[in-house]
């Protein structure tokens, strides 16, 4: 099992709970490294982009508003990257079920999760699902001069007389 890097965004409802401290201890049982964090509101846009794959179903607008806070009067979600050897697995272990009522109990989304009455999953986290969602999800959310690790290729830009990196 080669070392691989998995995006986690603890979601407003994790923020607003004051879960954010025992979640990162949950996960440092994997002994996986974080390489990258930040705390950010998440505009509309990058809520979009983040969940394009689920445009067409029926809980999209609210799964929106879940994410950007609108649900929870709170509008921080805190964004890590974690890398090593099966990262995406091990930590969506350590996640749980997408439904909250289905997952492990001792899971994160087990423990603290619910079903709201609209059938909307409060489920806490995200965690990325394979390796190709991980590596575009971690493109959007992160800048490669953010990033402790060089991930993915990436290249010098210069906007506006300042030079930065970007994604290739
Ligand atoms: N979701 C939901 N109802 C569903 C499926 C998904 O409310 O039937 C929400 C839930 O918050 C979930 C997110 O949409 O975490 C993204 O769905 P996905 O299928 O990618 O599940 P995940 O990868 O988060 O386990
Ligand atoms: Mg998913």
């Amino acid at each position: 099992m080669k070392n691989e890097a998995t995006l986690v965004i603890i979601k407003p409802d994790g923020l607003k709970k004051s879960l954010t401290g025992n979640i990162l201890s949950r996960l440092s049982e994997t002994k996986l490294k974080i390489i990258a964090a930040r705390v950010l509101k998440v505009s509309e846009e990058l809520a979009s982009k983040h969940y394009s794959h689920l445009k067409d179903k029926p809980f999209f607008p609210e799964l929106i508003k879940y994410i950007t806070g609108q649900l929870h009067g709170e509008n921080r979600v805190m964004a890590l990257i974690y890398w090593g050897k099966d990262a995406i697995g091990k930590v969506r272990q350590i996640a749980g079920a997408t439904n909250p009522e289905e997952a492990d109990p001792v899971s994160v989304r087990g423990a603290y999760g619910r079903i709201l009455t609209s059938g909307l999953y409060e489920n806490v986290i995200h965690a990325s699902s394979d390796p190709a969602e991980a590596e575009r999800e971690i493109k959007l959310w992160f800048e490669p001069e953010e990033i402790v690790y060089e991930l993915y290729p990436s290249e010098e830009r210069e906007i506006k007389g300042t030079k930065k990196r970007a994604w290739k």
